[in-house]
This record gives structure tokens, sequence and C-alpha cells, in this order.
């Protein structure tokens, strides 16, 4: 037999199941959680609480299921603050930037490239994410691909072959010769180490065909398609996402009527990537209206060197609550369950009974003070798999 673990007096529990609690979040106030091992074995109201090996006292305050952060690019070298200054200073975004954390990543030793990987998975954590996905995409050839996905999956079962982030500049005469090494020999190297496949679909990027062809490619690998979809300007990448069973369509900023209705009678979550937005003063995608239409919406950081460089999960909130339309529930609930949703995951994102015991105690009474509070470090303690971590 495990351990059992009682963690008692928490002022509002989120369980993500509504069967356990009040509302779409299941919320129990003056709450207890039973862990056994790394499992949720128990929730529900202190009062009733069964006895467990240890008790642990939450001081009356809220606990949430961890963050499942489900896009990030942490596997990179360099640093890209000039051209955040000069975006800053008024210059616009486009995907080309990437091909400066290219380079530094292609020189960078694979010891660099994993002390980043942990340094930020750490960050990340101290925020309450417990759960994520990354990707490669900074290599953009089959060495540093491979090597890229070895790593990351070293740290997560979450891994994306993403070597259709852009063109690789060696490439640059010859696109049609890139995706035929993406879908080919890069393809082959890659897969044993991934999960799912992904793709810029972006004008600068690939467009809708290519966009098919590698997602297609990865399919018959075995790996699952996501997208990064819409970002920048309207295209195909949404309803192809959609068409192609893609777990998640990433970024979603720029709609049509028929993108959000694909979205919302698909299987498709839409994530959206707010540090994005912000990151590159661009337009904010509107939950509002996926929400309305029926979309699953999912919120993640896409913490990246250049396009969005933060690995907190409550700064999005507070952005997705702030400026795009969302409640405070709805943007908690798209920072975990969503996420395990986009990552179609059925083992995080709540806490109910057998789920995997990780959780985030707030120095609040409620989930409400991420939105509430906003750059107010609130994550006061992080549990993962019945470990306290921090
Ligand atoms: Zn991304």
């Amino acid at each position: 037999m495990s351990t059992t673990t009682l963690i008692t007096n928490i002022s509002t529990l989120v369980t993500n199941d509504p069967d356990l609690g009040e509302g779409p979040l299941g919320q129990v106030k003056d709450a207890a959680v039973v862990l056994e091992g790394d499992r949720v074995a128990w929730v529900g109201r202190a009062e009733s609480a069964p006895q467990a090996d240890t008790a642990y006292d939450a001081q009356h305050r809220a606990a949430i299921p961890g963050f499942v952060d489900s896009h990030s690019h942490l596997v990179f070298a360099g640093d890209r603050t000039q051209e955040f200054n000069a975006r800053m200073e008024g210059r616009s975004y486009s995907a080309g930037g990437i091909r400066t954390t290219v380079k530094a990543t292609r020189a960078a030793s694979d010891e660099e490239l994993e002390r980043n990987v942990v340094r930020y998975l750490r960050e990340a954590a101290r925020q309450g994410t417990t759960t994520f996905e990354t990707k490669s995409g900074y290599g953009l050839t089959t060495h540093d691909e491979a090597r890229a996905l070895r790593i990351a999956s070293r740290h997560t079962d979450e891994v994306t072959f993403l070597g259709a982030h852009i063109v690789s500049p060696d490439y640059a005469d010859d696109p049609a010769a890139y995706v035929e090494l993406v879908t080919g020999e890069m393809l082959d190297a890659c897969a044993p180490y991934a999960r799912w496949v992904d793709v810029f679909c972006e004008k600068g990027a690939f467009d809708g065909d290519q966009a098919r062809a590698i997602l297609t490619a990865g399919k018959a690998k075995g790996l699952t398609p996501r997208m990064h979809a819409n970002q920048l300007s309207y295209g195909p990448g949404v309803q192809l996402a959609v068409e192609l069973d893609a777990a998640s369509a990433d970024h979603c900023t720029h709609l049509t009527q028929e993108d959000v209705d694909a979205l919302a009678h698909g299987n498709t979550v839409a994530t959206l990537l707010p540090g994005a937005e912000f990151s590159t003063r661009a337009e904010w995608p509107d939950a509002r209206r996926l929400l309305d239409a029926g979309a699953t919406v999912a919120l993640s950081t896409d913490c990246n060197p250049g396009s969005s460089f933060t690995s907190s999960m409550p700064f999005c909130i507070a952005l997705a609550v702030r400026d795009m339309g969302m409640t405070p529930d709805e943007a908690l609930w798209a920072a975990t369950a969503g996420g395990a949703r986009a990552l179609r995951r059925t083992d995080v994102g709540r806490l109910s009974p057998g789920a995997r015991a990780d959780l985030a105690l707030l120095d609040a009474p409620s989930h409400v003070h991420l939105a509430y509070r906003p750059g107010v470090p609130l994550v006061g303690e992080v549990w993962q798999r019945g470990e306290r971590v921090r």
C-alpha cells in the first residue's frame, strides 16, 4: 500500500468535476483532498474526510489542479531581447525571427540545451505547472530536430515534432525539398521520440497543402497532429486541423465564422496563447466568441524566446480574463482541464479520485485571485505526482 496524505483546511477546491461540487468547476468549499501515492484517492468536505497516514494543513488557502501547459518551445539556446526591443519601438512581428534562434540552437551543446529545458521547467513548476508539452523546431536538420526531441523526451511524455516550424534557411530556394525532408528522413528520425506532429501554417512558413502533407505523413508514422493555425493572418489552418482530427489548433487569433463553426463542431480544441499577442502587441484572440459558439478552449504559454517568453500560466489567465472576454472560472478551466483536453489526457487537469495527484495551493482564498491580483506570485505550494515540489 502506498502512503496516504490528507490535505485539509482548503478554503475553495477546484475539482473540474461538476459531479463533485458547484458549477462547471465542481468547486467545494472548506474542502480536503486525500492523496495516495501519485494519485488522488478522495476529495470532499473537510468534515467528512477519511483518516490518512499524514495530515497537512492548507491554512485556508485555495487548491486547484496543477496547470496543464499544452504548448511550449523549450529546447532552444540564445536570446532575442533585441528583437523584443525593436518590436516595442514599433516594428512588427513576422515568422522570420525564428532563424536567429535556429542558429544559436544548432551551435549549442546537448548539455546547454538540456540545462535550458530544466531551467524553464523549474520556472514553470514554481508557477503551478505540473504537465507540459514541448516541441522541437529550432534545429531544422534531421540531426538537430532528433536531438531536441531526445532531450525533451527525458523530461516529458508530451513531445511534439515541429520540423515544420519554418522552412530551414538551408532550403530557402527550395521549400518543396524541405517538405520532402520533413516528411521523410527527418520524420523517420524524430518519430520515436515524439507523440505529436505540428506545423506552423502561416504566410512565410507553410501553406495549407504543405501543412496537410506534413501532418498526414506524421499520422502515418503514428503521431497525432496539432497545429499552429491562424496566428498572424486568416488562412486554411484551423479548418485543416479539424478535418485531420488534430488534438488542438493553436493561436486561433484570426478566425472567420467558418473557422469558429468548425471548432465548435469538431473534436479539435482551440488553444489560445495570449502571451504571444502580449509580446508582439497584436490583436487578442476572441475567446468569448469561441466559447459562445460551443468550442472547447485551452490556454497555454507558448513559452519561446521570440514571440512569448513567459512560462507563467497565471499571467495567461489574467490576460484572458482582462482582454479576451473570459470569466475567471472559464480561464481557470481552460488552463487546467482545457490543456488536458488539448493533450487528449484524462488523468490530469482535474482533482477527482483516480486523477494524478498534481495540485497547487494558492496564497489566496480562491482561484479568482489569479486574475484579480495579476502579476502577484500567488502559487504558494505545488504537489506533483503526490510529492510536494515547491
Ligand atoms: Zn508555438
